[in-house]
Order: C-alpha cells, then sequence, then structure tokens
C-alpha cells in the first residue's frame, strides 16, 4: 500500500508542484542525490573516483512535455559529457528517453537521442539508456535497436526482472551482445505485465543473471575501456546481498573473470557493499544523479524502502 502511494505521488502533478517546497524534503533529498549543480556532481564523482569506484551521471529529468523543453534537456546532457571529459571523470551518462522527448515525436527523440550518442561517441564515452514504465518499452528497445543498426556501438540499455517482457527482451539484446544492465524495476506496473510478489521478482533477477553471464561468455561484446567508461555487457544493479551473491557465485563458476561483471549502485545506498566489491576486483558503478528535477526520484527511492520515511521525517528536527 505504501509503496504504491509512494510511487502514485512522485506522479500526482499536484504533489509534484507542493512537496518539493518543504524545505525537509529538499535536505534529505541530499542524502540520494548529488546536488543541483553541474558542479556539486563533478565533485560526487571525483570523491567516487578516489576510492576506485564509476559513475554514471544523470542529469534529473523526465517526460518532458514539449519540444523545447527536451532541446533543453539534451543540451545539458551533452555539456554533461563536456564535462566528465574535462574533468578527466572515470563516468559515462544515463538517460531517460521521455526526458529528450519520446512521449513528444519519436523523430524528436531520435535526433536527440543520435546528437547525445555522437558527442559520447567523440569523447570515448558511453550512455546507458534507462528503462522507464512498461508503456515505454516497446520504444525505448526500438529506439536502441536502430542506433545500434547506425553503427552507435556506444550505447546500452536497462531491463527489468519483474517485467515478464524481459525473458524474450535479454534473447533479442544478448545476440547483438548488448550491453545490459539489469534491475528490479522502480514503477508501478499492473500483475498483466510484472510478477507482483518479490520473491517472484528475485527468482526472474537471479534467471536473467544467469543469462546474461552467459550471454558475456558467449557473445563478444564492444571492449571495455581502460578509463572505466566502457562497461562490460554484463552490469548486475542492485543492493541486493543475495543477489549479487549469486551473481558472483555463478560467474565464477563458468569462468567469467571479475573484470567482465559490472555491479552498479545507487549514489547514498550501501557504500560498504560497494567498496568491498571494488576490493574483490569486481567493476563497481554509482549512479550520481543531479539536477532541480529530482523529486519524482527521490519519491521512487522513498517507495523503494518506505523505512527511508523516518530518515526523511528526522529531517524537521535537525537545525
Ligand atoms: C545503478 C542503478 C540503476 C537503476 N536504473 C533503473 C532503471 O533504469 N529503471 C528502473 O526501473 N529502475 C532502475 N533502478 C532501480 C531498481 O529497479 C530498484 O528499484 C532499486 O535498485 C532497489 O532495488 P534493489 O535491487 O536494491 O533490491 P531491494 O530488494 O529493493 O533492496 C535490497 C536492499 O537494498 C537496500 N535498498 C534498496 N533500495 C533502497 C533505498 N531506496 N534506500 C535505502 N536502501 C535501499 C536495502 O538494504 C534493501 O533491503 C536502478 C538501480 C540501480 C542500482
Amino acid at each position: 500500500m505504501m509503496r504504491r502511494f509512494l510511487i502514485y505521488l512522485s506522479k500526482a502533478r499536484w504533489a509534484q508542484r507542493a512537496i518539493p517546497r518543504l524545505w525537509f524534503i529538499k535536505r534529505a533529498s541530499r542524502r540520494f542525490v548529488a546536488g543541483e549543480t553541474p558542479e556539486e556532481a563533478i565533485k560526487a564523482i571525483q570523491e567516487l573516483n578516489k576510492c576506485g569506484i564509476l559513475a554514471t551521471l544523470d542529469h534529473l529529468g523526465e517526460n518532458t512535455t514539449n519540444a523545447e523543453e527536451s532541446l533543453d534537456a539534451t543540451e545539458t546532457i551533452l555539456a554533461d559529457l563536456d564535462d566528465i571529459h574535462q574533468s578527466r571523470l572515470r563516468a559515462n551518462v544515463s538517460i531517460k528517453l521521455t526526458q529528450i522527448g519520446l512521449n513528444i515525436s519519436k523523430p524528436l527523440c531520435e535526433s536527440n537521442l543520435k546528437r547525445i550518442l555522437e558527442k559520447a561517441r567523440f569523447y570515448g564515452n558511453f550512455v546507458r539508456i534507462d528503462m522507464e514504465d512498461s508503456s515505454t518499452a516497446d520504444r525505448i528497445l526500438e529506439l536502441y535497436g536502430q542506433m545500434r543498426d547506425m553503427g552507435m556501438k556506444n550505447v546500452g540499455v536497462v531491463l527489468q526482472s519483474y517485467l515478464y517482457r524481459s525473458d524474450s527482451d535479454l534473447s533479442n539484446l544478448i545476440k547483438r551482445g548488448a550491453k545490459v544492465r539489469l534491475v528490479k524495476g522502480a514503477y508501478r506496473e499492473p500483475p498483466s505485465q510484472a510478477y507482483p510478489r518479490k520473491v517472484d521478482v528475485d527468482a526472474h533477477f537471479d534467471n536473467l543473471t544467469r543469462r546474461l553471464i552467459d550471454g558475456a561468455l558467449a557473445y563478444k561484446a564492444e571492449p571495455v575501456s581502460a578509463d572505466g567508461r566502457i562497461p562490460p555487457m554484463a552490469a548486475i544493479a542492485t543492493h541486493d546481498e543475495a543477489r549479487i551473491d549469486f551473481a558472483r557465485t555463478y560467474a565464477s563458476q563458468v569462468g567469467l573473470p571479475t573484470s567482465a561483471l559490472e555491479f552498479q549502485m545507487l549514489y547514498g545506498i550501501r557504500r560498504d557493499l560497494q567498496e568491498s566489491l571494488v576490493t574483490a576486483g569486481h567493476p563497481v558503478r554509482v549512479y550520481v544523479p543531479y539536477g532541480t528535477a529530482w523529486y519524482p526520484y527521490l519519491m521512487r527511492r522513498m517507495a523503494e524502502r518506505p523505512a527511508n520515511l523516518w530518515f526523511v521525517t528526522r529531517h524537521i528536527f535537525k537545525p
């Protein structure tokens, strides 16, 4: 119930206007969001890089409603790629296609995406297309495929283990040596699309992990880069230690090198686990979001773990 309510709040227009104005919410957001400016995000990434942790930079924003907004978002992502290059960060970028026009027009989104990928390619960098709610999945995977067909190899996608369809999507992606980030899924989906029970989402996660690791062994994806910007084919994005243990055990059973199995986590969550995986020899990448549009992102983090609500309310009483 609470999860559903929080996801509802993340989308409701009235809540998007009212809740971020509450001073303690803004203060609490700083646990999960690196800041509102690129400078703050760069600083956060430099600190991660110092500890051997890679990053993926996300300029927060989704569901732009007109072409101008989508072009502004595109310009910001292009500037992020410049910043990463100039500051020599060990980081790539993550983007949402609804931020760059997916729900406005496909040709607009396609042209924005192409500009971003071309700039990233110029810098030897990589772009991960986040997965959003299931109504966008077909269009996201189609645009991803189109970009690959145009010869853009520096792009990867995300699959969500709560969706039934991820089984067949993974088969198609593995065949083309795609770089895949596997997550559980953060949106509210109906039982016709997604496993309602956590135990099934977890079992599906392990199953997809196994197949992704097999794929990484069998197919040749583009090689990783020494600066850590281009990731390996298999990226397991979770804070769930049982899922991480499963992936590590299976990879070592079948002989996938630790350097070919990347783990990804969110900024502000389980730094201890991130560091222990680095020590074990895995690439570890932290998703670093920044920007003023932090509200829906924060609410999804609340929904994943309603105990975080206590963390937020504590900020009411902090001096
Ligand atoms: C790098 C990265 C990229 C992502 N990209 C996408 C995407 O493109 N599309 C998408 O739908 N989802 C994405 N997600 C979110 C993902 O779908 C999950 O909602 C999120 O990772 C929480 O699930 P979990 O795998 O950590 O497992 P859970 O079973 O939810 O959590 C396992 C444990 O992790 C810790 N934990 C989990 N979440 C939190 C939190 N919010 N605050 C504090 N502790 C927490 C807790 O200790 C919890 O017990 C991404 C996640 C990561 C890590």
